[in-house]
């Protein structure tokens, strides 16, 4: 069901007339591409779907959207694009043509136009030695993952990657262009971070980097008959790192396909992938309790900062995928049975992908300046997905729920926006003074709810 065929004609004519990029509409052939998510099982159904290509063109947009009374859900690849409710008056804004990475190394940070993404900052900043707090997937977008918080492989180190965003460019619901920063626009500069996209359409973004002359990381692979030992000894070694090791632990079944080496193809693992930040001494110091297991495939070494980009092996193609997560209080020896028993060997699961990222350090400290998520109250993350193919749909949806439902008793109290693919109510994300403040801050700068967020922040009552 869309908006009436007058506006959709009208707004295909009148976009078209005022903005350089693409105007896509329901009677086009384009509109069944250009509706497409990264996860192709979002079912994504605008009234028109536009692509701009510069600041001006979301101006245009927003306007014409105001002017008619339309909502604009912002995109930036769709890899979280499951949880959005369409109406029929939703326009699909994709800034995947607004692309472009400014590097500047003596003041160690980069400006990013909409579209980036993370490989985009990542391969630039390390010639010079310097890395942003990029996320596992080299293909995730740098906008939609700093507006959700930002777990990265430095995380540990220097803590959420919002907290490490310096300044906005953003298109409010006025048409307005504007910079916003800790000195302009506090008030948003801080919901922005970490608070989603219900406040405006971000056009660009400048970011911290951070100097990373020594990093020495890798994966370790076990068959997973081992997963019990293995998972164990993560657990425990966990407990005894500095910040400057951050780590994750993963149960995969890895489907018989070609696009997976031969080595790994159509094998059941388990693995642990760490960025340690330090010489080469140092990281072998800090694995040796792991490398005491005897993995089966070890690529632990001394790497360049962009390394971490493809350390985790995230998938770069669109696929269909079903997840669910949880944020862990504490990781117990009873929880890691449990993750094993619904991941491992004779557990049935359909999951491809079982995972406990170990957070703390930098991640758990709100220091004065972060933004609405100053800090994740959480000692670990567990997560689990699989490919969303109709026919194996129930099963996946039973694995993930039951997985999930077995650690219940260890949920820290909070869930995390941006691994969070499912449509929630957006106050399980923070406490309840953060929320409130969001929905004042949406109120003041977006008062008729035009922009439509993944996870909407509703104004306040
Ligand atoms: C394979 C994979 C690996 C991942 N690894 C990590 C990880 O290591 N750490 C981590 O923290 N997260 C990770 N994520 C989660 C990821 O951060 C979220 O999915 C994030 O929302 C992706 O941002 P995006 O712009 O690519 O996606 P999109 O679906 O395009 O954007 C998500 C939401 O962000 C907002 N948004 C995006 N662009 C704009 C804009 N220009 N203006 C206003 N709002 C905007 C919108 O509300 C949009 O609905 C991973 C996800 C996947 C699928």
């Amino acid at each position: 069901m869309f908006i009436s065929e007058r506006i959709v004609n009208d707004g295909v004519r009148a976009l078209r007339d005022r903005i350089r990029g693409e105007v896509v509409g329901p009677a086009d052939a384009a509109y069944d591409q250009a509706r497409l998510a990264w996860n192709l099982a979002a079912d994504q159904r605008p009234a028109l779907a536009v692509f701009p290509e510069s600041a001006d063109d979301v101006v245009e947009i927003v306007l014409y959207a105001r002017r008619n009374g339309l909502q604009i859900a912002p995109q930036g690849t769709g890899h979280n694009a499951s949880p959005i409710v369409w109406n029929m008056d939703t326009i699909l804004l994709s800034t995947s043509r607004m692309r472009g990475v400014t590097v500047d190394p003596m003041a160690r940070r980069a400006r990013v136009a909409a579209g980036t993404l993370w490989l985009e900052v990542t391969e630039p900043a390390s010639e010079h030695g310097l890395a942003p707090l990029a996320g596992s997937s080299p293909d995730v977008g740098v906008v939609g993952y700093c507006l959700g918080g930002g777990v990265s492989w430095l995380g540990r180190k220097h803590g959420l990657a919002a907290n490490s965003v310096l300044a906005i460019e953003i298109v409010t619901a006025d048409g307005r262009l504007r910079r916003v920063d800790a000195e302009n626009d506090a008030a948003l500069f801080w919901a922005l971070r970490g608070g989603g996209g219900s406040f405006g359409v971000v056009t660009g973004m400048e970011i911290a980097l951070y100097p990373m002359p020594q990093l020495y990381a890798g994966a370790m692979f076990w068959d997973w008959e081992h997963a019990s030992r293995v998972m164990h000894t993560w657990r425990e070694w966990t407990a005894t790192l500095p910040d400057e090791v951050t780590s994750s632990a993963r149960i995969m079944q890895i489907p018989p396909i070609p696009e997976v080496p031969e080595i790994l193809r159509g094998r059941n693992f388990v693995t642990i992938d760490a960025a340690i930040i330090g010489d080469r001494a140092f990281g072998a110091e800090m694995v040796r309790v792991l490398r005491d297991l005897e993995p089966e495939i070890d690529t632990f070494d001394m790497v360049p900062p962009v390394a971490l980009s493809r350390l985790h092996n995230d998938p770069e193609e669109p696929m269909p995928v079903l997840t669910d997560h949880r944020l862990l209080g504490a990781l117990t020896e009873a929880a890691v049975d449990a993750f094993v028993a619904h991941a491992g060997p004779g557990s049935g699961s359909a999951m491809l992908m079982a995972e406990i990222r170990h957070l703390g350090g930098a991640l758990g400290v709100a220091k004065p300046g972060n933004g609405a998520l100053a800090k994740i109250d959480a000692g670990y993350l567990l997560f689990g997905g699989g490919l969303a193919i109709p026919e194996m749909i129930p099963t996946l949806q039973a694995s993930l729920g039951a997985f999930k439902d077995a650690f219940a008793q260890w949920d820290a109290g909070t869930a995390y926006l941006n691994f969070q693919e499912t449509t929630v109510d957006s106050r399980s994300f923070y406490d309840e003074l953060t929320h409130r403040r969001l929905a004042h801050i949406k109120t003041s700068v977006d008062p008729g709810d035009m922009f439509r967020s993944n996870h909407p922040i509703r104004g306040a009552e």
